[in-house]
């Protein structure tokens, strides 16, 4: 019927508008709930509309990252910088490729202090790793990854059930750095090795208060910066699908 048309019409203007503004919201939470600085102490992966947030296949069944470096780094720099990469070379299908003429790239840059964008988000994007506190192979691997599109894993969806925050001592500030996001776990169990946690201590107001503390034993280390773990690598094959 005519009404029946009109309404279909309405309904399908209605829910192209209401993609739009989630969009917009997505996009702009991601700009400003994903930059996080872990200088001086220092995702699980996003959900992500179209796969359009992560890193390309190319027909070899490669992920390549096109990357430039500042030439503010030393050559002592580049090389941490370029072995913390090997590590996903040697043993996933991310391959960070020093750029040709790619629209899609992250920019190394010696910037305040050590962050990255949350998965891939077109274009130039700034992967900073600050000169004074932040070119150390595990802190590189985490920004790295953050890169690839994954969260920080003590904010992944089932955490409450591995980690307690400790609000009392969290700056507000700082908070949105230890809220809960809506992650795709793969299948994978909760990491508490992962270069994506964050130590006990993160942020805390208090010195000695801990702002993260494992259930139920609170003994458990949190927070290394040393090497990705055999979970997040497994995580990157996972999430790329990579053949290794
Ligand atoms: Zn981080």
């Amino acid at each position: 019927s005519y009404q029946g048309k009109i309404l279909v019409y309405i309904l399908v203007k209605i829910l192209v508008y209401i993609t739009f503004i989630v969009r917009v919201i997505y996009n702009f939470s991601l700009f400003f709930i994903i930059r996080n600085l872990v200088f001086p102490k220092t995702k699980n992966a996003l959900y992500c509309f179209n796969n359009n947030c992560f890193w390309k296949k190319n027909s070899n069944n490669l992920v390549e990252v096109p990357y430039i470096v500042s030439s503010e780094y030393s050559s002592t720099d580049i090389s941490v910088i370029k072995n913390a990469m090997s590590t996903f070379h040697n043993k996933t299908c991310i391959r960070f490729v020093p750029r040709l003429n790619q629209t899609d790239y992250i920019s190394i840059e010696n910037k305040d202090g050590c962050y990255s964008y949350l998965g891939r988000i077109g274009g130039k994007q700034v992967v900073s790793f600050n000169r004074q506190g932040c070119v150390y192979h595990g802190i590189i691997q985490h920004e790295l990854n953050h890169a690839l599109g994954f969260y920080h894993e003590h904010t992944r969806s089932d955490r409450d059930k591995y980690v307690k925050i400790n609000w009392e001592y969290v700056p507000t500030d700082k908070a949105y750095n230890f809220q809960i996001q809506n992650t795709n776990n793969q299948n994978t169990t909760y990491d508490y090795g992962s270069v994506m946690h964050y130590g006990k201590t993160a942020f805390t107001t208090q010195a000695g208060k801990n702002t993260i503390t494992p259930i139920p034993d609170a003994t458990v280390a949190i927070g290394q910066r040393q090497d990705m773990s055999n979970l997040d690598i497994l995580r990157i094959n996972k999430l790329y699908g990579c053949v290794v």
